[in-house]
């Protein structure tokens, strides 16, 4: 059946013991439109010939009496369908109650009146026919709500979407794309359905560049490619991996965002896809798109659950060990304190001598306790930055040199003319009293301490501190800047420290918005460097969640 804006047209068996009553019949059929076969009643063979012709519309006329049109309606229903139209042609003086038909028409023909019922019938029927498929189709998709349901995961949910995906079009393959922010970048999710692990590994492509002169979700919508090698709205290399042969494809929307793609692709037994896919994959596409954000949202609470046990355990062990760390400073204080009190026979030269240890261990202390509230307050975001602007060389020059020591040399270099930053100078003060100290520190044999300047790019600028000593042996170095480490050697050990000053550093340069690594070399030196952007107000500041992402590399320039 063909349904035009107004007309609509059909294929019509007309039944009849006389065949030129019947042709006058089909003559005024055809002149409509309407694919008509005259069919003779006179044998068995009637019932037959019309179940053969698969018609829309049966039509008895005239000379056939009423149980013998009620038989064969019957019959040929039973064959058939309900869903065969039935217009019977009765005489002036027949009964006008005529079961099995929808439709009756009485003598004298009026051919107006003939075609007219017809268009009725087959209209009734395309209704029928298109409310029947909109049940299916809605029994296919509560199927699938009920499935999203059931899924545990996003490879277990992307198996069911891409699968669901395919068998409510009737495809071989389904796939579901997600977009990835950061790398803006559409990605293929395991598990598909109908694709090899390494073509889904394979299938991403960028949204920017030459994907958007392709075919362009947001502005074009959905796609139908029933030949999709040689479409040139589709990426080339993405149909030849995939091996897509048609295409259907419906993009996942989240308000004016796009967060995927939804594709089915290679129709069964060859055929191409429809206006009706295309409305069964959208329609899924919106049940897609809940499923796909409440995934998301789970794995952001599993996230934030995960980070937030984490955290409980770290605050457990720095809890711990600060307690160590103050225990033993605090067992040498009152054993300075005893002796001075208890052995009236001390010089006076000893006695200063211990007091002065008490002094020192007591600012250690000090020290310790002011380390630990500033990385509490910055993992909890407590810690503001104080912006203001910072002219590096003189800066560097003020604060370092008070640190060199008889045997260490601090030799600076800063080009001319190098650009003022914005930082919060109190704390890139500690980040560089902390590099250069551990640089004299960690250099026990002396040595010259090299900081160096340089910019790089319009917007940031690099530091460097240059030691000759120990070294960092290549195992620590991935650890270095995390709360607690320390090389365990014995020479670093025979250094007093505590392994918060690096995190420190970390912290407050992240919190810069840049970022700090190491390279070294055990018993050549160390360099550490860091790069900050020349505007730190202008940056966010990096979340507490991304502190335990260690930058150990050096960033290219
Ligand atoms: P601390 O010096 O208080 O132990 P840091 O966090 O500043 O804590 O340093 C962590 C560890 O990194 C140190 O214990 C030391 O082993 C190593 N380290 C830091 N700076 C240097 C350096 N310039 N040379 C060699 N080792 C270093």
């Amino acid at each position: 059946m063909i349904l035009g804006r107004r007309h609509v047209v059909g294929h019509v068996a007309v039944v009849d013991a006389d065949r030129a009553r019947g042709e006058h019949v089909a003559r005024a059929l055809r002149s409509a439109g309407h694919r008509v076969t005259v069919l003779v009643e006179g044998g068995r063979r009637i019932l037959q010939a019309v179940v053969e012709q698969t018609p829309d519309i049966l039509l008895i006329s005239l000379g056939l009496s009423e149980p013998a049109v009620g038989g064969l309606v019957r019959s040929v229903r039973q064959a058939l369908g309900d869903d065969l139209g039935v217009l019977v042609l009765v005489g002036r003086e027949d009964p006008d109650t005529l079961v099995e038909a929808d439709e009756m028409i009485k003598e004298p023909l009026d051919t107006g009146e003939l075609t007219l019922r017809v268009t009725n019938i087959l209209r009734a029927q395309a209704e029928r026919r298109l409310l029947q498929r909109r049940v299916e189709q809605l029994l296919k998709l509560h199927k699938v709500t009920w499935a999203f349901s059931l899924a545990g995961g996003p490879r277990k949910l992307f198996g069911h979407l891409s699968r669901q995906c395919a068998e409510i079009v009737k495809a071989r393959k389904g796939l579901v794309f997600l977009f990835d922010a950061e790398r803006r970048q559409m990605q293929a999710q395991h598990e598909a359905w109908g694709f090899t692990l390494e073509q889904v590994d394979a299938a991403r492509y960028n949204v920017d560049g030459e994907a958007r002169s392709r075919w362009n979700f947001r502005k074009n919508g959905p796609l139908v490619s029933n030949n999709a090698q040689s479409d040139t709205r589709l990426l080339p290399e993405m149909a030849t991996s995939l091996e897509l042969g048609s295409v259907l494809a419906v993009p996942l929307t989240r308000g004016p965002k796009i967060d995927g793609v939804l594709l089915a692709a290679d129709r069964e037994g060859g055929g191409g896809f429809g206006d009706d896919d295309l409305n069964l994959l959208l329609a899924m596409a919106g049940q897609a798109g809940v499923a796909v954000e409440n995934l998301r949202l789970h794995e952001e609470l599993k996230r934030a659950n995960d980070m937030l046990k984490e955290y409980d355990r770290l605050k457990s062990e720095f809890v711990a060990i600060v307690a160590h760390d103050f225990r033993r400073p605090l067992m040498g204080i009152r054993g300075f304190a005893e002796l001075v009190l208890d052995e009236p026979a001390l010089s006076e030269e000893t006695r200063r001598e211990f007091m002065r240890t008490v002094i020192a261990e007591t600012d250690g202390l000090a020290a310790l306790a002011n380390d630990t509230l500033l990385i509490t307050q910055i993992e909890t975001g407590q810690l503001s930055f104080r912006w203001s602007e910072v002219d590096l060389g003189p800066f560097i020059l003020q604060h370092s040199m008070p640190l060199g020591l008889a045997e260490h040399s601090i030799l600076l270099d800063v080009p001319p003319h190098f650009p003022s930053i914005v930082a919060d100078p109190d704390r890139l003060r500690q980040v560089l009293v902390n590099l250069i100290g551990n640089a004299v520190k960690y250099s026990p044999q002396g040595g010259a301490i090299n900081i160096r300047c340089r910019e790089r790019g319009d917007d940031h600028v690099v530091i460097e501190v240059v030691d000759h000593g120990l070294g960092i042996p290549k195992e620590h170095v991935a650890s270095l800047f995390q709360k607690f480490s320390r090389v365990r050697s014995e020479e670093h050990m025979r250094i007093q420290g505590t392994g918060l000053g690096l995190y420190i550093c970390r912290l407050i340069v992240e919190g810069h918005g840049g970022q700090i690594w190491v390279e070294s070399e055990v018993g050549q030196g160390s360099t550490f460097g860091l790069v900050l952007p020349r505007d730190a107000s202008a940056i966010v500041p990096a979340s507490p969640g991304s502190y335990e992402r260690a930058a150990v590399r050096p960033p290219r320039d």
